[in-house]
């Protein structure tokens, strides 16, 4: 297979400017002078290469212009190579024939190859994307093509294809736009609404239902009414559950990638939640205990989201333990980022574990920890990397719901998201589970 010479300039003698003849006379004259008078031969053969490099430099100028043969028409399209490597996005250069004339390093790196000169389809099958540059090549169309890879990851890419006309010389410019990333969130977004709606419509569905109940054949029994009113306020109440949990987690992704700046103290904010829970943990018999040490605990973080993170993790825990049982609450100082999640997360040899959300390594930052174990009935190992998926519930997936809404854990992930820090479970049926939430410690006041 003949290469294309895209870096060797054959040059047409016939066709060079004026410049280059005038230089060639001169080198020659000077030689000719040179050999003529000995004494200064030295200096003019200095002034013939000097001309000689005047001429060639003025004839190469001319392998760019237009008017030219293929071969030089692809030397000027390498000219093109710096704009191109100038683009953030993947983009190549395709000549008349389907080879890539240049590419850059994100579409080296992408698509993973290395030689300029190889054809477009060694890299890339989608016919209309092969379509499209055969358009812009023949007929100078611009088209914006959308297609699908599936790898490890399903890839969705938009691919711009325009006409690049440079003199004679006929060639298809290719930018490739990553479009997953848009993609999955709408898809999510999407899942997300179908979910909510879904969730509220099954209470609802249940509270029309009790309304024509006590409307018709409850209407004159007012045990039956009382019993049916009841059943009303449970289901209120899990939609009013359900709005509330959706709407703090709205206002906590709102502002999710804007890390707190303040300061608060984790004892201390532990010690409030669970004075303030304490008539419902009292209400289901469980006692709650505090390990914490006696000075504050201090953390970067928001006070009022430090205080939701605690309170779904203690109501889940006291929710689950049985009447008599008991929830420990521990807040303590971990460390670095490992150190932090073997020491607050690792406690039983027997329990499966998840690292729901782990920060991105950073050299210097101490975390600070809180851990509430509970005596309830553990959760199978399977079931710990869907806990904090919204409207998850173990419950549901074994056919016996009792009211959650699916939502307190999500809560928590996007709250220690928000704050860079690592959320973990560890869990063993018959013995317990354990949540562990980290948050940068903020050192001494
Ligand atoms: P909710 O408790 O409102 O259903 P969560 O997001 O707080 O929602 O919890 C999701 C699910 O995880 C719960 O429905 C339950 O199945 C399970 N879960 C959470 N905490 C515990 C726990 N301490 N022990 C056992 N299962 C738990």
């Amino acid at each position: 297979m003949a290469m294309p010479q895209f870096n060797t300039a054959r040059l047409r003698l016939e066709r060079a400017p004026l410049a280059a003849w005038v230089g060639v006379a001169l080198a020659g004259i000077a030689v000719l002078v040179a050999l003529a008078t000995n004494a200064k031969a030295a200096l003019l053969t200095l002034l013939a290469g000097a001309a000689a490099f005047w001429a060639v430099r003025e004839a190469r100028r001319f392998v760019i212009t237009p008017n030219v043969e293929r071969g030089e028409a692809l030397v000027g399209l390498t000219e093109l190579a710096p704009l191109i490597e100038a683009l953030p996005d993947p983009a190549l250069l395709i000549d008349a024939e389907g080879r890539i004339v240049s590419s850059n390093a994100a579409a080296r790196r992408q698509m993973q190859f290395e030689a300029r000169g190889q054809f477009l389809t060694s890299i890339l099958r989608h016919p209309d994307v092969l379509e499209a540059v055969q358009a812009a090549v023949r007929e100078g169309e611009t088209r914006a093509v959308e297609y699908e890879t599936a790898a490890q990851v399903e890839r969705h890419t938009r691919c711009y294809v325009a006409p690049v006309n440079w003199g004679e010389a006929r060639a298809a410019m290719l930018v490739f736009h990553d479009q997953t990333a848009r993609i999955s969130t709408e898809r999510m977004r999407a899942d997300f609404l179908a979910n909510a709606s879904h969730e509220l419509r099954t209470p609802l569905a249940s509270l029309t239902l009790l309304i024509e109940t006590i409307a018709g054949p409850a209407r004159d029994n007012a045990q039956d009414r009382d019993r049916f009113l009841a059943m009303m306020q449970v289901q209120a109440d899990r939609m009013r559950r359900l709005i509330d949990d959706l709407l703090s987690l709205s206002r906590i992704e709102l502002d999710e990638h804007v890390p707190p700046s303040d300061r608060a103290d984790l004892a201390d904010v532990a010690r409030e939640v669970i004075d303030a829970l304490a008539p419902v943990v009292a209400e289901r018999n469980v006692r709650v205990r505090l390990a914490a040490p006696t000075g504050p605990v201090r953390v970067v973080g928001e006070r009022f989201q430090l205080a939701q993170v605690v309170q779904n993790l203690i109501d889940n825990a006291a929710k689950y333990t049985p009447a008599g049982g008991e929830v420990v609450v521990e807040v303590g100082d971990g460390g670095d980022r490992e150190e932090t999640a073997s020491r607050a997360g690792r406690r039983w040899e027997q329990a499966s574990r998840v690292a729901i959300l782990t920060p991105a390594a950073a050299a210097n930052l101490s975390y600070a920890f809180i851990r509430v174990e509970d005596a309830g009935p553990g959760i199978e190992a399977h079931f710990l990397p869907r806990l904090a998926q919204r409207f998850f519930r173990v419950e549901r997936e074994l056919g016996n719901e009792r009211g959650g809404t699916g939502l307190g854990l999500a809560i928590v992930k996007h709250i220690v998201n928000r704050h860079r820090g690592g959320f973990l479970v560890e869990s063993q049926p018959g013995r317990g589970s354990a949540f562990v939430a980290y948050v940068e410690s903020a050192g001494e006041a």
